[in-house]
């Protein structure tokens, strides 16, 4: 067992921290570069991506021949914790939600002219995408089995219709991945479908407002009334929706798992830094051994979380599809990231519920952690199914001989 960084790896850990050093932590910094969703102005993103594309580090998920870095998923971890000590860093080097989970789905599934049209420009930065999955109720929430928008084959094109909500992106979004009903097959009735903004049938019924900052583009209900799709536009096969989500999910989770990481730290730094100033009743708040347990706690919760995400990504990199590791992941880091924002602001004392750190703003967008890309209650469903059907082998080591 080697928990090594390659060389090639560390180098990339360094670029990357000195790139958010440098580059990225001052725009954070000052309230004037925020736009009215709580994150960075527009106008400021396009210079800081150029730098970031010049500095090689740009789009690390994405093949090599459309412009990306072609990194294997550990590569990642070790990229986007770094990128995201800054709640800027992922939009900076193109690895943010959910554009990445999109990029990875389609250079894993597109076809050559799919990735060619739908892919590129996403990679290249000029435009943004969505993946629209979730339904209100009674529609496909958690259970994607009940997912009713619809997809009508009429001669040469599908036609949709239905309801969406909660796509993130999607106001601002050009590229969409829809997945639709094309029929009542429990494993093969949903499809994937790649459609343009500009195209007609479908509308944004409203930006959702939500109580987290928002990514660019919000967080959207979304409404289908004859959306028409080509064939050629049909991602994998038809009937292969669920094995779309499937090749998307994994990934996008982890991804989430390793970009919280890196914030979760970040809040870590913010703590430390106020303890170690701060005074009170005679000592340093940093000398208390009860602020100790606070940190060390959530020091180990974070650690824990780092090992989970490298064995998973680790675990993508030889081709396994890794469900019990990333589900073990999400469910772990999302609950750390929350309690390491709610510990710094406690230890930060009234300075901590301000805005005069990001605290306040991570605290926020944390709790959509344990709900986005599955609600930690289905993930641990689905561990407690893999350990009743694997029994002890549920504790097998990925290369360990079984006994
Ligand atoms: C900020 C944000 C961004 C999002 N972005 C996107 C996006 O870009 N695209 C997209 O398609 N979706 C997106 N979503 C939707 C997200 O993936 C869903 O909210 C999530 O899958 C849960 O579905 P639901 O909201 O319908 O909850 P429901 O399925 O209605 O479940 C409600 C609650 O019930 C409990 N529950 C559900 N199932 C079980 C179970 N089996 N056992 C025990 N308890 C259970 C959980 O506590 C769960 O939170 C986003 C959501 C948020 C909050």
């Amino acid at each position: 067992m080697d928990f090594t960084l390659s060389p090639e790896f560390e180098d990339l850990r360094v670029r990357t921290r000195a790139f958010v050093e440098q580059h990225v932590l001052r725009l954070e910094a000052e309230s004037k570069n925020y736009d009215p969703h709580e994150n960075i102005r527009l106008a400021l993103l396009g210079p800081v991506q150029a730098k970031a594309k010049q500095a090689g580090l740009w789009a690390p998920q994405a093949p090599k021949e459309f412009g990306g870095m072609g990194l294997p998923i550990v590569a990642w971890a070790v990229m986007y914790e770094e990128a995201n000590r800054s709640i800027f860093g992922p939009l900076a080097f193109n690895c943010s939600a959910p554009d990445d989970g999109n990029m990875n789905l389609l250079a894993k599934a597109g076809t050559p002219e799919q990735k060619e049209k739908w892919l590129r420009p996403i990679v290249d930065g000029t435009v943004r995408s969505s993946f629209a999955m979730t339904e209100p109720a009674p529609g496909g929430g958690s259970d994607p089995g009940m997912i009713r928008t619809r997809a009508e084959k009429r001669g040469d094109k599908w036609v949709i219709t239905g309801h969406k909500w909660f796509i993130t992106g999607a106001d601002e979004a050009t590229h969409f991945i829809l997945i639709a009903r094309t029929s009542d097959d429990a494993r093969k009735g949903l499809t994937a479908f790649l459609y343009h903004r500009d195209q007609p049938g479908w509308r944004i019924v409203r930006r959702i407002p939500i109580m987290g900052p928002e990514e660019h583009g919000g967080h959207c209900e979304m409404e289908f009334s004859g959306l028409e799709v080509p064939q050629e536009n049909v991602l994998l096969n038809v009937g292969d929706g669920l094995k779309i989500t499937q090749i998307r999910l994994g990934p996008a989770r982890l991804t989430h798992c390793m970009r919280w990481l890196g914030l979760a730290k970040r809040c870590m730094e913010i703590a430390q830094e106020y303890v170690s100033q701060r005074e009170g009743f005679g000592i340093r708040l940093a000398d208390r051994e009860s602020v100790q347990i606070k940190l060390g706690e959530i020091a180990h919760q974070i650690q824990i979380g780092r090992l989970l995400v490298m064995y998973a990504a680790w675990k993508l990199d030889q081709g396994d599809r890794a469900r019990k590791e990333v589900s073990m992941a999400k469910v772990h880091v999302a609950d750390t990231l929350h309690n390491a924002a709610d510990v710094a602001i406690q230890l930060n004392g009234a300075r901590g519920y301000s805005k005069d750190t990001i605290l306040e703003w991570i605290y926020r967008y944390a709790r959509a952690a344990r709900l986005v890309d599955g609600a930690s209650e289905v993930h641990k469903m689905v561990l407690a199914r893999f350990m009743r059907e694997e029994g002890r082998d549920f504790w097998s080591w990925s290369a360990g001989n079984r006994v």
